[in-house]
């Protein structure tokens, strides 16, 4: 009697285990959540967060594709780790979810002006860096009050949730601004245009996007006011997905093709395209 009973709370045990084993996965890019991207990549299908509203780095056109200069890096990283570009599934990753959406696996990994910091990387990993940006202002043509962050005090200033340029305007730049944030860039597009801001505040890559796709509407200060390394957001602990990811934007420079990409997206908008910077160890 008192085995059968042990043996019935046995089988009621790994019963309950086998299903915990069956709910976990919960991987949008598909897969075991403990597999590396190397592994995952090799069902020839991979599930990328970009940027949706930024021109020059990560668009979706009025097709329904993605254009831009880190959409040709996701594409060519999945090309190097076996998966050709129509077998990508782009996601739209909004600056304040990356950390949350790598780590509940509903992407692969994640190209989208993603800097590099110490406090995400408590969070995910990071290939990269693949491209230097610097924080920017971006106001009106006609506005010559603003030349840096000095001028920003007591001004309406606008960021995006969940960005180092909001974080960086609180801590250091301008803690005194009327700093207000929402999810994404075109809520502090039409309020620069309506004065209802006075400045946007975010990298240059961006902010040049948008000068351009807005002619004679906007100017950016050029104050350098931060380096913003872009890296490729991945799951924490996955070091074979993250060497494989520095080999391909390593190949992607030395192949020229990182520098005909960055000319194509940042050319028009008169960005000036540096030499690309060193891999992180
Ligand atoms: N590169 C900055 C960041 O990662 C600002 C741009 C963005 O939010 O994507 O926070």
């Amino acid at each position: 009697m008192r085995f059968s009973r042990v043996l019935r709370v046995g089988a009621v045990a790994a019963a309950t285990s086998l299903a915990l084993v069956a709910c976990g996965g919960g991987n949008g890019g598909g897969g075991d959540e403990n597999e590396s991207l190397t592994q995952r990549a090799e069902n020839g299908r991979l599930t990328v967060g970009i940027k949706i509203d930024q021109p020059g780095l990560g668009l979706q056109t009025p097709d329904g594709g993605y254009e831009g200069f880190d959409v040709d890096v996701a594409k060519y990283i999945a090309k190097e780790l076996g998966v050709e570009e129509g077998d990508i599934e782009f996601v739209e990753t909004p600056s304040a979810q990356r950390e949350n959406m790598i780590e509940k696996g509903d992407v692969d990994f994640i190209v989208a002006s993603y800097s590099i910091t110490d406090e995400r990387k408590q969070k995910v990993d990071f290939a990269g860096p693949y491209f230097l940006a610097h924080q920017d202002l971006l106001v009106r043509a006609d506005d010559n009050s603003i030349k840096g962050a000095e001028e920003l005090n007591g001004k309406n200033l606008c960021s995006v949730r969940g960005s180092t340029s909001a974080q960086n305007v609180k801590d250091d730049f301008a803690p005194d601004a009327e700093l207000q944030t929402y999810a994404g860039y075109s809520e502090c597009l039409n309020g620069l245009e309506t004065g209802a801001v006075d400045a946007l505040t975010t990298d240059d890559t961006i902010l040049a996007g948008y000068a351009a796709q807005n002619p004679g509407k906007f100017k950016l200060v050029g104050a350098e006011l931060s380096d913003e390394n872009y890296g490729v957001g991945l799951k924490k602990g996955d070091n074979e997905g993250r060497t494989a990811v520095n080999d391909a934007i390593k190949k992607m420079q030395d192949d020229g093709a990182w520098k005909a990409s960055a000319e194509k997206w940042f050319g028009p908008s008169g960005y000036e395209v540096g030499d690309p910077p060193s891999l992180e160890q």
